[in-house]
């Protein structure tokens, strides 16, 4: 940047992330097309979502090493009871309105990674596992009349997980997907233990594959069928440390009792018009 530099310079300079220790700018902070495209994504998650347009403004700041930026600005230490060093692609600070995300990973997580700003400011008590499933949702989307919509794609590295022994050319096995409330029970129990054990416990908390990229699809699902919307409001505003059961009652509330039917049958549709194989036993769907 030029010791003159322009208006734009500086204001760059101003969005960059301030250590808090010693107040200096040395991270990589690099505003991508895509980390200014951040801005109309964020419009599109709260137009979708049916959100009010908010103001705080939401940083964006790509980096090379997540785990350094999370140390040196959060001051968290490699401590085993501390956040992984494998931290994926990106990581959000809600309460902060920030975005950190690693470079090299592409704009996707600038995607996935609004959603758990604009749910921890906007829709608190969202379960983690819808918040993640919603997340990665967006991953990949398209963004059409303001809305945006996730991208189905056969090839997504998630979608190995749902693989017949996870293999790439495998079937698509629905049959071994866990049904919605298996996952929503799990996550729960997740939670509870890492709060009550969180000194003790080595590992963080950790969302099987599986389960995730199950809940990723059933959200895709709400989405196209317009139920989304309604799902994610009636999550985003319960009673705090709201039980799972609560939370399935919602999700029959808005898509009927049959949700777990609905969604598969969706889903196996959606593969085979892709051009996919499934196993998929209709009649073998748990609730
Ligand atoms: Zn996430």
């Amino acid at each position: 940047m030029a010791e003159d530099g322009t208006k734009e310079d500086q204001r760059d300079a101003q969005r960059g992330l301030k250590c808090r220790h010693c107040g200096c700018r040395h991270f990589r902070v690099v505003y991508t097309r895509a980390a200014r495209g951040g801005k109309l994504v964020r419009r599109a998650l709260e137009k979708t979502l049916g959100l009010q347009r908010k103001t705080y403004r939401i940083r964006v700041a790509g980096v090379d090493n997540l785990y350094q930026t999370l140390r040196q600005l959060y001051n968290v230490n490699e401590d085993p009871h501390g956040p992984s060093p494998h931290l994926g692609f990106g990581f959000a600070i809600g309460a902060d309105h920030t975005i950190v995300y690693r470079i090299d990973g592409g704009e996707g997580t600038v995607a996935h990674e609004l959603v758990h700003v604009i749910v921890f400011n906007q829709l608190p008590t969202t379960p983690t596992w819808f918040e993640e499933a919603l997340a990665s949702n967006f991953e990949e989307y398209r963004i059409e009349n303001g809305e945006i919509a996730g991208l189905f794609r056969l090839d997504h590295w998630r979608m190995n997980f749902m693989r017949e022994n996870q293999q790439e050319a495998g079937p698509f096995d629905i049959d071994s997907l866990p049904p919605i409330g298996d996952i929503a029970r799990r996550n729960q129990r997740l939670v509870m233990m890492f709060k009550e054990e969180a000194p003790v416990r080595e590992t963080t908390f950790s969302f099987p594959e599986l389960d995730q990229v199950t809940a990723k699809m059933f959200v895709m699902f709400l989405q196209e069928k317009g139920k989304l919307r309604s799902v994610v409001h009636a999550l985003g505003h319960q009673d705090l440390e709201s039980r799972f059961e609560t939370q399935l009652t919602t999700i029959r509330e808005s898509v009927g009792d049959d949700y777990e039917r609905q969604w598969r049958i969706w889903l196996d549709r959606k593969l085979r018009q892709a051009g996919a194989k499934t196993i998929f036993t209709e009649n073998r769907i748990r609730k």
